[in-house]
């Protein structure tokens, strides 16, 4: 087969490689994308879209449910709700197409050679993939690799069977009976979440002492609450210890080192994601690592010149529109723009029942960067708008530094927060002072106001509390 030579090659078109892909091709890199299953990767295919789309089918359901059940205040009443799984993730898989085939059509419009197959590194330059027509060499000037990350299996627990990924529990054919979630980070509670509003007995083993242990305590209390309002049963402190062979039972070893078993048509491992290294030829360029993690510095250069790494496969934090950023400012780097990774937050967001959004420095945090601060924050109970919504749970915070009232942090857990973290971004990323976010007309009834709230109340005058 012909070789192919190229200025750029991005190896793996999920967020990252598809980002940098597109802007090269909009700045006239002649470039080429390699991606051995859909464009769109992890995120698109098997990750933060599906998981929404079943999300926001849970909540749906769970709504018709509660009104069913007469517990609604709004004297809605409805008979009782039915749900049929296979077309809930039929439709998911419609919107999953709709967007990987916007993204193939997206890099077609800006020229970019899309080669499907799995890549491997021959040397520093070039690569090899493997295609339904035969093995594809490709030479290029400049290499990204966007590998990604995979889902870290528990030895004691390795996937198949009952024992299933986000991956799987994104496609299944029924609601189980009773589910395990083992690891209660965001997606294990996102999904746990989801399954308990669809009618699953769900119970959640957590090795540390509480619920999502990367957000401070007082984020997570509202979620905790809710989990139990769902019946979802936390053991914290326990860690699960495999599959009893007798009767397919999960051994889990309880805080006070007490042995259970729990019985679940289906385990999910949600322990965490790592970087995709792997089955590639990595070890042909002996890169630098960082962890397992690819090293990067600050224009995501790796340790061998021309070679770039962008996305979950450079490590934490591992999230979509850290890939996309990356990627973009690669691009402009391959075109010759002077750029540096310059961002002074990435938000995160947590799409459980409560949301959490949390953009830079948690108190905690500030405290341990030996800042002197002020923290303060304001709770949806006084926000009109959250009242209107049954959306009563939860706060918005600021933490800001002592002496010039500069922003640090923001965090917010509520109804439907996730839209607040455009805003708090942009006040990071602006260098907003209580000052300029206590200033700024923010809409009447909206959540967003327990955001000024909060500011006003941190300058000691806030209007509504
Ligand atoms: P990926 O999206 O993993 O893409 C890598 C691509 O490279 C894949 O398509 C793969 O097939 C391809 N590839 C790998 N090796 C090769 C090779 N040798 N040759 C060719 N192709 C190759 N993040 C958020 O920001 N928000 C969320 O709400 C969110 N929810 C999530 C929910 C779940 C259930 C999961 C699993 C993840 C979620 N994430 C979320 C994380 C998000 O999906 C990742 O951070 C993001 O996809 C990383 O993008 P990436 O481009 O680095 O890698
Ligand atoms: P008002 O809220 O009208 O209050 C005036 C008060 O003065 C009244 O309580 C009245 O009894 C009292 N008063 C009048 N004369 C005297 C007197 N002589 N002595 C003692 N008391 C007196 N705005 C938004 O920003 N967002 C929205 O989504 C929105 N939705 C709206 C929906 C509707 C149906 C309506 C009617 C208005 C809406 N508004 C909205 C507009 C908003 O309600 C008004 O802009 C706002 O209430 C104006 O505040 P105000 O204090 O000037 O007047």
């Amino acid at each position: 087969m012909k070789e192919i030579t190229c200025k750029l090659l991005v190896i793996g078109a999920g967020p990252g490689g598809y980002v940098c892909a597109i802007r090269a091709g909009q700045l006239g890199v002649d470039t080429v994308i390699v991606e051995a299953r859909k464009p769109g990767g992890t995120c698109l295919t098997i990750g933060c879209i599906p998981s929404k789309a079943l999300i926001h089918a849970a909540d749906e359901f769970e709504k018709v449910a509660d009104l069913a059940a007469g517990k609604s205040p709004l004297g809605i009443g409805v008979s009782a709700p039915s749900f049929d799984m296979t077309r809930t993730v039929a439709w998911k898989d419609r919107i999953v197409s709709r967007l990987t085939g916007g993204v193939s059509t997206l890099l077609k419009k800006w020229k970019v050679k899309i080669v499907q197959g799995q890549a491997k590194f021959r040397d520093g330059k070039t690569v090899e993939v493997e295609t339904e027509t035969g093995t594809q060499v490709i030479r290029a000037e400049t290499i990204v690799i966007a590998t990604g990350s995979v889902p870290v299996e528990l030895p004691s627990l390795p996937f198949g069977g009952p024992v299933i990924s986000s991956t799987e529990a994104l496609s299944m054919d029924r609601v189980p009976e009773q589910l395990a979630v083992v690891g209660a980070g965001y997606i294990g509670l996102e999904l746990g979440i989801a399954y308990a509003k669809l009618g699953a007995k769900v119970t959640v083993v957590e090795a540390t002492d509480r619920i999502l242990p990367l957000y401070d305590a007082e984020l997570t209390r509202p979620v905790a609450k809710r989990l139990g309002e769902l019946g979802v049963t936390v053991l914290t402190g326990a860690r699960a210890q495999g599959l009893d062979p007798k009767t397919d039972q999960l051994s889990v070893e309880t805080a006070n080192g007490e042995k259970t078993r729990l019985t679940a048509d289906a385990i999910l491992v949600t322990v965490g994601r790592r970087p995709n290294v792997e089955g590639w030829g990595l070890e042909e360029l002996d890169l630098d690592r960082n962890g397992r993690a690819i090293r990067i510095d600050d224009q995501c250069r790796t340790s061998m010149r021309g070679v770039y790494a962008i996305g979950d496969v450079t490590g934490e934090p591992m999230l979509a529109h850290r890939a996309m950023a990356q990627g973009e400012m690669v691009a402009e780097i391959v075109a010759g723009k002077k750029r540096a990774w310059d961002k002074r937050a990435i938000p995160a967001v947590c799409f459980t029942d409560p949301e959490i959004v949390s953009v830079g420095l948690s108190p905690d945090e500030a405290k341990a960067a030996g800042r002197e601060t002020i923290v303060s924050q304001f709770p949806f109970a006084a926000n009109g708008r959250a009242m209107t919504m049954e959306a009563e749970d939860g706060f918005a915070r600021v933490v800001a530094r002592a002496d010039n009232h500069l922003v640090l942090g923001i965090q917010a857990v509520g109804k439907g927060v996730s839209e607040l973290s455009a805003a708090f971004g942009l006040a990071i990323e602006m260098g907003a002072r209580l000052e300029d976010i206590a200033g700024t007309i923010h809409s009447h009834p909206t959540q967003g106001e327990a955001f000024q709230e909060a500011a006003l109340r941190a300058l000691g005058h806030a209007l509504h509390i």
